[in-house]
């Protein structure tokens, strides 16, 4: 069922609390952010609202505080982005309830925008305390939740507080339920998710549900090993999950009683040592060495999974091919990331990594949809009712 958006509902004059995800990435000596793209990705709501004379009170939480006020991880210097970004000013307050916050959000005029401090500094908020969230709910009139990207948390900013107000969904919000909603429930086939990352264990949820839903999955990254164990291949050193063998084996059954192809990488780039500059050789998936590990898919998997993909229509992906932290060891996944910018197919990416594989090469806007939330986007695809996303109103 879809969700209520701030189109739905009149927002004219209302006391507005917009959860957004502002944790943003900052620099550890000076304190900058050095990637604004989640404020930039909240613009629209905030600008929907402010236009349409909203009273927006802005909340997030930033780091991980746990609890307590740590002065790094205020959220001035986010306010003064933001403030850049629209061109007008945004106001702060010292808490995120208390009387400062209920005054200033009681001053708020129509259009005004107010930002409330670090949720995370009360340990109430992790723990959706039914009192911090009413009284967060009290700031206001109505809430817009556009934090996806911990619509997988129930958190007092995230479900507490929609027990007390009308709660609809922002752009960015309705945008991911749309996309990846439709990435579920009907997607054009054929259809095709491309696995990778570190383990086998993070996506058991995230390939059961593929292995429901899609035409066939490649699978790449850490997590191939496993696979390739299971199926009496030498592994060497690679990363391998002894307890998920079983499971492992257990998955290519069940694929192939449910005609959905699975493809593992044909051939490996090895290495010795996980670093920089170390030497790497590439090998045939029979012939990886005893004291050698897989860090990257080998250039005849690239081009295996590229033929698979180039008949798809709609392709997902989550988690890189290899160690791609490491230039070295990240050819099969840049390799893989140019590829699906290029393709006309409908192209979906989830997870954190992958995620900033595609920015990190500048192709974010070649890709159908890249995901804001990592972690929400796989609870997501694994076909998990998000609390976050339960808690707003239904389209009518
Ligand atoms: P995402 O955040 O996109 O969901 P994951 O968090 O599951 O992806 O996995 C990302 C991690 O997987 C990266 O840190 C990468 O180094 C690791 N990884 C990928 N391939 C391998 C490999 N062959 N061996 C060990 N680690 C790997
Ligand atoms: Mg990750």
């Amino acid at each position: 069922m879809a969700k209520s958006t701030v189109e739905d509902i009149e927002v004219k004059g209302k006391r507005t609390l917009l959860r957004v995800d502002f944790n943003v990435p900052l620099d550890k000596d000076t304190g900058a952010i050095t990637d604004d793209s989640r404020i930039r990705a909240a613009l629209p709501t905030i600008t929907y609202l402010m236009e349409h004379g909203a009273r927006v009170i802005l909340c997030s939480h930033l780091g991980r505080p746990k609890g307590k006020v740590v002065e790094d991880l205020r959220m001035a210097p986010i306010a003064s982005r933001l403030s850049e970004l629209i061109g007008l000013p945004v106001g702060t307050t010292g808490d995120c309830i208390g009387e400062e916050v209920d005054k200033k959000a009681r001053d708020l005029e129509d259009g005004e925008i107010l930002m409330l401090e670090n949720l995370r500094f009360h340990p109430e908020e992790e723990a959706n305390d039914a009192d911090f969230a009413k009284k967060l709910a009290e700031l206001a009139d109505l809430y817009v939740n556009d934090a996806f990207g911990t619509a997988h948390r129930a958190h007092a900013s995230t479900v507490g507080v929609a027990r007390h107000l009308p709660a609809v969904a922002g752009f960015l919000m309705a945008r991911e339920l749309e996309v990846m909603g439709r990435l579920l429930h009907e997607p054009e086939r054929p259809f095709a998710c491309l696995m990778g990352g570190a383990k086998v264990s993070d996506k058991i949820g995230l390939l059961q549900s593929m292995l429901t839903r899609g035409d066939m999955v490649l699978i790449g990254g850490g997590m191939a090993a496993t696979f390739l164990k299971a199926q009496g291949y030498e592994v060497g050193r690679s990363l391998v999950e002894e307890d998920r063998l079983s499971l492992a084996g257990e998955l290519l059954r069940k694929a192939e009683a449910q005609q959905v192809a699975i493809w593992l990488p044909i051939d490996a780039v090895v290495a010795e040592e996980i670093k920089a500059g170390a030497p790497t050789r590439v090998v045939p998936i029979t012939g990886v060495p005893s004291h050698g590990q897989i860090v990257d898919i080998g250039p005849d998997s690239v081009e295996l999974f590229q033929s698979k993909l180039a008949g798809c229509r709609t392709v997902m992906w989550n988690g890189p091919m290899g160690i791609n932290e490491i230039p070295e060891f990240a050819r099969g996944t840049r390799s893989l990331v140019s590829f699906l910018a290029a393709t006309e197919a409908t192209t979906v990416i989830g997870g954190g990594s992958s995620a900033e594989g595609v920015h990190d090469m500048g192709l974010t806007d070649r890709m159908t949809h890249v995901s804001t939330g990592g972690g929400a986007s796989l609870r997501f695809l694994e076909g998990a009712v998000l609390p976050g996303v339960d808690v707003l109103l239904d389209k009518e």
